[in-house]
């Protein structure tokens, strides 16, 4: 799969309607051949993440970020849940805390930035703070709007330092959404997901979506680049995040490192 078509490259702006989220692809077979797909690429995925967790020498940053029931914590299970949980560092970013609304808007994320060998996932992040507080006029644009230049250099030092940053949108339908939270309401075993100010939210959409798109535009970089990813199908999800990653892994020709002994004529008894 080609997934270049799904980088945003604009610093200039960006047009989020011109991304189908109900898109799947051209491949015949569709959701099957996918769902096929997404084993043989959960094995790669795992070898892959095996060897960044020995070699301990490279990091991975990966960026979830999506309206709600976007699907965030269903690509996390579903794509990294295979792996070894010992190397992924999941941190899901709430309402700052007291102490945390005392300082700046990075100092709560960059502890939560992986280590070598690991890979660190966020959901939601520091994007939350040019867009909900946007949105809700939390802060003064004057302030926010210095934030893009604050990102796009926060990152580029992470990079700098060896972090490899991916940055993923969960593009869903408005009317997905509204199919999704309805399951929440009338699914038992969901209930507990559904939460009255995702109503609030909701009808906030215009103003998210303008939001989203312009945060993406002026934080897409090489360093660090976003993909809008089609979420309305939760398997094409899963498969988008899942190529990206697998490339982006088989990419630093990462490699097991070399015994700390010469382990030839050693015998176990
Ligand atoms: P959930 O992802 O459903 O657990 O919800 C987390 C909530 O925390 C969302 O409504 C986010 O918008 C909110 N949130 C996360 N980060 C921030 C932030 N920096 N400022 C304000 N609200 C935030
Ligand atoms: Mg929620």
């Amino acid at each position: 799969m080609d997934t270049n078509r799904f980088r945003v490259r604009s610093r200039s702006g960006l047009d989020l309607d011109a991304f189908d989220p109900r898109d799947t692809g051209t491949s015949r077979g569709g959701k099957k051949k996918g769902l096929k797909a997404l084993r043989t690429l959960t094995e790669e995925l795992v070898e892959l993440q095996r060897v960044l967790w020995a070699q301990h020498e490279h990091r991975l940053l990966v960026v979830l970020q999506g309206m709600d029931t976007a699907g965030k914590d269903g690509t996390i299970r579903h794509v990294f849940g295979p792996m070894n949980p010992q190397g992924v560092r999941v941190t899901s970013f709430k309402v700052p805390t007291p102490i945390e609304l005392d300082h700046d808007y990075l100092w709560r994320i960059h502890p939560a930035v992986p280590g070598r060998g690991e890979i660190g996932i966020f959901n939601r992040s520091h994007y939350e703070d040019v867009l909900v507080v946007r949105v809700h006029g939390l802060i003064p644009e004057d302030r926010w709007r210095k934030r893009y230049r604050h990102i796009v250099e926060f990152e580029r030092m992470l990079a700098d330092e060896g972090v490899t940053i991916l940055k993923f949108f969960l593009n869903i339908s408005k009317e997905e959404q509204k199919a999704r939270l309805q399951a929440r309401l009338d699914n038992p075993s969901k209930n507990w997901k559904f939460s009255s100010a995702d109503l609030s939210e909701r009808k906030l959409w215009p103003l998210y979506r303008e939001a989203y798109a312009e945060a993406l535009a002026r934080t897409s970089t090489r360093h660090a680049p976003w993909y809008v990813v089609p979420s309305d199908r939760k398997w094409y999800r899963n498969l988008v995040v899942a190529t990206v990653v697998r490339d982006t892994l088989a990419s630093l020709g990462m490699k097991y490192p070399e015994p700390s002994e010469d382990l030839e004529g050693i015998v176990v008894e």
